[in-house]
């Protein structure tokens, strides 16, 4: 399994491949990698002929100093199982080599409007921003034929969407369900700051939003049935519900009423002693 740590470099290596017409998958991560990662990865190794992972904590896109200082570092590991996925590459640029004029000294900024408002983009100022400064820049280092992208960050997937329509990115954008645990907690990088109580009551956000689901029907006001999930949340005292919203798959607007038609989806985030996870579920299917 090639480490390359270089842009030129990747992008030699990359040269012979598409100058024989093969295709490139790319998952961009910030290792630490779980079974959530290894499934993005198994599905560009089937749709692809040649795979690249990369593997970056990425400083622009966390919004607490103290976050990404403890975000867990694990390359030799990430390593041995992308090599057990058959992954062809992975791409590990130090800090340096992503922003030469230092992070906090961008001349160039990517930034949303609407996108940047809700959720994720108003208790994360700053995180979509970060995100996008990221992605562009791995989009032009790697050319992807196809990039994936878990759906467990919906709200990721709707800005790097975008991302790649409003900036004429040639690439097709996968995004991919949620792997979870047994017993329903999605996987993430974070699960593992959890105490064994905390992992307990962690299982509200897919306990509720599964609740929800089970009551999810044609032309029900959501705002009731939000209550009764915030309701829900008094047994778990733990946990600390930092938005709960029910909004459209499709451009994420938000949603009074439960209509098919709109394939509403659930996201919540919620802390969890320290540790904030968030989830989300779409309410008229199956849960994944
Ligand atoms: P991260 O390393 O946390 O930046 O995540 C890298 C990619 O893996 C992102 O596209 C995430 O959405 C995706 N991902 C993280 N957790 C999961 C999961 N439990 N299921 C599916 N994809 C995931």
């Amino acid at each position: 399994m090639q480490i390359i740590p270089q842009p030129d470099q990747l992008r030699e290596t990359l040269n012979a491949v598409f100058l024989s017409g093969k295709s490139v998958g790319f998952v961009p991560t910030m290792g630490a990698l779980h079974e959530g990662h290894a499934s993005l990865v198994r599905q560009s190794v089937e749709d692809n002929d040649v795979t690249v992972v990369s593997i970056y904590v990425n400083p622009t896109q966390f919004d607490r100093g103290e976050d990404l200082e403890r975000y867990p570092r694990t390359i030799e590991k990430d390593a041995e199982l992308l090599s057990a996925l058959n992954a062809d590459l992975i791409f590990a640029p130090s800090d340096a080599v992503m922003y030469p004029r230092g992070k906090n000294n961008l001349e160039i900024r990517l930034g949303l409007s609407s996108l940047d408002r809700i959720m994720e983009g108003a208790k994360r100022p700053g995180h979509f921003d970060g995100v996008l400064q990221i992605v562009a820049r791995l989009f032009n280092i790697v050319r992807p034929t196809r990039a994936y992208f878990g759906r467990k960050d919906f709200q990721q997937v709707a800005v790097l969407s975008t991302l790649a329509r409003e900036l004429f990115f040639p690439l097709e954008l996968i995004a991919c369900p949620t792997v979870r645990e047994p017993d329903g907690l999605a996987l993430s990088s974070r699960n593992q700051f959890l105490n064994s109580e905390a992992r307990q009551q962690a299982l509200y956000l897919h306990q509720s939003l599964s609740w929800l689901q089970s009551q999810a029907a044609e032309g029900l006001p959501t705002a009731p049935l939000i209550q009764a999930m915030l309701d829900k949340a008094a047994d778990f005292p733990l946990i600390d519900v930092e938005y709960l919203e029910i909004r459209a798959w499709d451009d994420l607007r938000p949603l009074d009423i439960l209509r098919a038609e709109d394939r509403p989806v659930a996201l919540i985030a919620a802390f969890c002693g320290p540790t904030r996870l968030i989830d989300n579920m779409e309410l008229f299917s199956q849960p994944h």
